[in-house]
């Protein structure tokens, strides 16, 4: 493949900056994570396109500007505990433990969780947890985090997940129907999520006991 540093570098120039994200922090995070050894080998060649990519069991890699947005937008501490749900490649995952103290990550597809788990721990990613179930029901045992994502399309807030953040924490998450969604950011006042809009997006569906069931996938 052509140079992977330099193909990241143009990535966050013409795909993030671009479009608008300026926290230094995250540009860096962007820069410092390769996406390409988040893909199988036959895929890492479009690693640094603008686009969503498959990983198998018919589940995807975020397009990396939807995974700056998201990570901008929870205002991350370098002391905060996050909770993602939704792990996939693990990617995301690994730009939120660049920039947080400690990261939670649910995956329901067992074959993933293992993947990602397996991945994170070779590339030397040491305050990440990964746990194959339903991330409906939240990490109550963790709990409470600073901020929240969510990488799956869900048609509410499971209002266990609202529970499990923080007075004051932040929330990502992406809701409407199956195929499309708006990018949603809450932040918790008064135990009640104030919620903005971020883009409009078209995640995977979150299939679970408080979101859609698997049924009609
Ligand atoms: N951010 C990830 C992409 C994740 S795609 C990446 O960059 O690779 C969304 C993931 O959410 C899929 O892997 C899907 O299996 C998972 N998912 C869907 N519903 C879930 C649930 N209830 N709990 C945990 N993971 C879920």
């Amino acid at each position: 493949m052509t140079n992977p540093d330099k193909a990241r570098l143009k990535m966050v120039e013409e795909q993030i900056v671009a479009r608008g994200i300026a926290d230094a922090r995250v540009l860096e995070a962007m820069q410092n994570v390769p996406r390409h050894l988040f893909l199988e080998e036959a895929l890492s060649d479009r690693a640094y396109d603008d686009s969503a990519l498959p990983i198998g069991e018919k589940q995807t890699i975020s397009q990396p500007y939807i995974v700056a947005l998201m990570t901008q937008a929870l205002a991350l501490q370098a002391t905060d505990k996050v909770l993602e749900i939704g792990t996939g490649s693990g990617y995301q995952t690994a730009i939120l433990a660049g920039l947080a103290a400690r990261v939670y990550s649910i995956e329901r597809v067992k074959p993933l969780a293992l993947k990602a788990r397996e991945r994170l721990d070779r590339l030397g990613y040491r305050n990440v947890a990964v746990r194959n179930s339903d991330g409906t029901y939240g990490w109550g045992e963790a709990a409470p985090f600073d901020a929240i994502l969510v990488a799956a399309g869900s048609p509410s807030i499971p209002s266990m997940l609202v529970e499990q953040l923080r007075e004051g924490g932040r929330l990502v998450i992406p809701v409407g129907d199956r195929n499309t969604q708006v990018l949603q950011l809450g932040i918790k006042q008064r135990g009640q999520l104030v919620l903005s809009c971020l883009t409009d997006c078209i995640f995977v569906p979150f299939i679970g006991a408080f979101a859609w069931s698997a049924d009609a996938c």
